[in-house]
């Protein structure tokens, strides 16, 4: 599959030009321009970054167009801007001599004579900064993908049924939410999006690739002439012919601007080379179990350095390499050897390899280092380590080097990184040695403050791309690519994966220390700074704790454990505070205490636990009829008090009666019908929380005095 790449300026039509040319107009032409030199053209008012306001004036890039147009033609435009649709049956009725951003439909070339399209609008796939290595629209598997409601393409999304699509009504909400992470990716026309980010300045968006699908195409803008000016129309084209190259570039960048693109150039390939690519499913193998330089992510996908370099060469050479999967490293030199892959991504040129495989330059370079326990000296030079058991990687390329280099040492060889950490964690290995950027890697993860880089060997590693030995096409493409990355490609990628720098060509003792010290002390920071974010999210999530607790407790101290209902003291409390509002206010507000009829006599036959839960059905009766602004509260025993704000003697005397007669048929299981009686007292001025209590026993009393399950009112 073929990787597009973003030049801009390929997007028109137009054939490439670098000077402008000059216009030769017919004869006919010039007298048309002589005859009618002011031409009236609709426009939108709102079609960024084409034709818009800014502060009120019609600025964008059909502006620029027409200005120079004017000039090369001697035409002036009047220009009628209003909404498309106003616009387009303007142009119907043959009240403008033409129309911009017009797209080329069948239904309109009876009323319209289409020019060229001076731009097409690509469709492109955005996504934000951390999604990702991008292949192709198959990354969009599973993902939530925006797009415009009933946008012409979505059926054909649709029916790929792989992404899962978000629908928007605008592009703002559809940007937005792909900035702040509620989708995976956006599927809209590259200039709105452009235009959006270059305004809000978004930084975490990036363009994913253009989206190609079979039936979907790019958005065509065009000049619309009226079709009985045809010698408009053929100036107009004429004039659009005349743009240099440059004239183009230059509309674009000012308009729809370049967004983060491949910064680097493309590599140019002979024909053999670009024939190549085009035909052959390159394979590569990787060592899976190698980061930071490579390896497997979680979902099986190449990550690490080199999948970043990988993903480097397929932009500038527009082609698709193919990762296959090995086990371990073993492996994929197995696959290499019988051609299962065409090349390693990574690895290191050794006399013995050169036998089977080439290798381009190196582009991947570290620092060899050694780690140790904290407790021991530092190292100056390799052979400090004389008469020291020192670990490995086994079967590493560097082994045999250092065998014959320094055969004094005395090399262990180790499976893997871990196991060589671990073994000098406890002390069965004096030292450790691998890559500056391996170890650094596994010390963010683990042996914080057990182990150190105790020092740096003078041999380098340096990686190159090993291709097996018959495809020399595949040798020189890709010699080239490596011969094309610069340094700060480079640095970006390291520095991206390997967090410990290293400082090249200091050698001093004294300097090195300071160098660890300074590594080490930046772990400590960083490791403190993660210390403490943990202890604050602890913090925070004690103080979230309490504050549940307190809540609960809160209710404790004024519920009534039985009821549920408020208690005696949250009443006084409430009362009180009636009193305080009736005074301020003048408003009155009414107190009412039932009491059961005849409790004692239910707790008697029936057992107090029946009693209990008598006061718990009448409390759920009180809490129904109430209203929203009323208090009901258990005064004590079988006797309740509700408290009605704001409140008259007819609708309190109404309310409670009610609930009277409620309860009175309310069939309490096992025992019947049980009845109450009601006191209600008004509030009255300078009434106190005991004098207006007084008053609503005393109605309570005369309730019971005269025969129960009643409500009486006492002013
Ligand atoms: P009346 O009010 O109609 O004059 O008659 P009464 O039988 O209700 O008389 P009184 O008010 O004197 O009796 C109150 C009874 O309520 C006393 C006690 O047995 C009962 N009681 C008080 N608190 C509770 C409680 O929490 N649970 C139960 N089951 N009974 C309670
Ligand atoms: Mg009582
Ligand atoms: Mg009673």
């Amino acid at each position: 599959m073929r990787i597009l790449f973003i030049p801009l300026f390929i997007l028109f039509y137009l054939s490439i030009n670098v000077i402008a040319e000059p216009i030769k107009l017919t004869k006919d032409e010039k007298t048309f321009i002589a005859s009618h030199p002011i031409i009236k053209v609709g426009m939108m008012p709102d079609f960024t970054p084409f034709t818009y306001y800014i502060k009120n004036t019609p600025v964008g890039f059909e502006h620029d167009l027409l200005n120079i147009i004017s000039k090369r033609t001697g035409l002036i435009f009047e220009r009628k801007i209003d909404n498309w649709t106003k616009v387009y049956s303007a142009f119907k009725d043959k009240n403008i001599d033409m129309v911009t951003s017009i797209s080329y439909k069948k239904y309109r070339e009876p009323f319209t004579i289409f020019t060229s399209a001076y731009y097409e609008i690509p469709i492109m796939i955005f996504v934000r900064d951390d999604f990702g290595e991008y292949k192709g629209i198959k990354s969009l598997k599973g993902k939530k993908v925006g797009v415009l409601k009933d946008v012409f393409y979505v059926k054909e999304l649709e029916d790929m049924k792989t992404m899962d699509l978000v629908y928007y009504d605008n592009y703002t909400d559809l940007l937005n939410d792909l900035v702040f992470g509620k989708i995976d990716a956006l599927i809209q026309n590259l200039t709105n999006i452009n235009y959006l980010i270059k305004k809000y300045l978004y930084s975490n968006v990036k363009l994913a690739s253009e989206l190609i699908l079979p039936n979907t195409k790019k958005e065509d803008l065009r000049f619309g002439v009226q079709p009985e000016k045809p010698l408009l129309a053929s100036i107009l084209e004429k004039a659009l012919d005349s743009l240099s190259k440059k004239e183009k570039e230059d509309l674009v960048t000012k308009w729809i601007g370049s967004i983060k693109q491949y910064k680097g150039g493309h590599i140019e390939l002979n024909k053999e080379q670009k024939a190549y690519l085009n035909t052959k499913v390159i394979k590569y193998c990787i060592n899976p179990d190698g980061m930071p330089f490579e390896g497997l992510n979680e979902k099986g996908e190449h990550t690490g350095m080199s999948s970043d370099y990988y993903t480097l060469f397929e932009k500038m050479l527009s082609a698709k390499f193919e990762l296959v999967k090995t086990n371990n490293w073993n492996e994929s030199i197995t696959f290499i050897k019988q051609k299962k892959c065409d090349m390693l991504a990574l690895g290191m040129e050794t006399p013995e390899r050169k036998r089977n495989l080439n290798f381009t330059s190196s582009y991947l370079e570290v620092p060899l280092v050694v780690a140790t326990r904290v407790d021991v000296p530092f190292i100056n030079q390799i052979l400090d380590l004389e008469n020291e058991k020192i670990g490995i990687i086994k079967g590493d390329a560097f082994v045999k080097i250092l065998r014959q280099k320094y055969p004094s040492l005395n090399l262990i060889e180790v499976t893997d990184i871990k196991e060589g950490l671990d073994k000098v964690k406890d002390g069965e290995l004096f030292g450790y040695i691998d890559t500056l950027a391996s170890i650094g890697y596994e010390f963010q993860q683990k042996y914080f403050g057990e182990l150190k880089i105790a020092g740096k060997i003078s041999e380098n590693l340096k990686l190159s791309i090993a291709i097996v030995k018959e495809d020399k096409t595949l040798l020189t493409i890709l010699q080239k690519t490596v011969n094309k990355i610069t340094n700060e490609m480079h640095r970006e990628i390291f520095s991206k994966w390997v967090p410990i720098k290293y400082q090249k060509g200091i050698d001093y003792d004294l300097v090195w220390k300071i160098s660890i010290g300074a590594i080490l002390f930046i772990i400590l920071v960083v490791y403190w700074n993660r210390k403490i974010i943990q202890t604050n999210k602890l913090l925070q999530e004690a103080k979230k704790d309490i504050e549940v607790k307190n809540k609960e407790l809160e209710k404790l101290a004024i519920t009534d454990k039985l009821t549920n209902l408020y208690n005696r003291r949250k009443l006084d409390e409430l009362l009180q505070n009636e009193l305080n509002r009736s005074e301020r206010f003048k408003h009155t507000f009414a107190v009412t205490i039932l009491d059961i009829d005849y409790f004692k006599k239910v707790n008697d036959t029936f057992g107090h636990q029946t009693g209990d839960k008598v006061l718990i059905e009448i409390s759920n009766i009180l809490k129904t009829h109430i209203r929203t602004t009323d208090f009901v509260g258990r005064f004590g025993g079988e006797e309740f008090v509700i408290i009605c704000p704001e409140s008259q003697e007819d609708g309190v005397f109404n309310l409670m009666e009610s609930i009277r007669l409620d309860i009175s048929n309310y069939d309490f299981k096992n025992i019947g019908n049980i009845t109450v009686s009601f006191g209600i007292a008004l509030s009255k001025e300078n009434d106190t929380v005991e004098s207006i209590l007084k008053r609503a026993d005393d109605a309570l009393y005369e309730a019971k005095n005269f025969g129960r399950n009643r409500v009486t009112v006492k002013d």
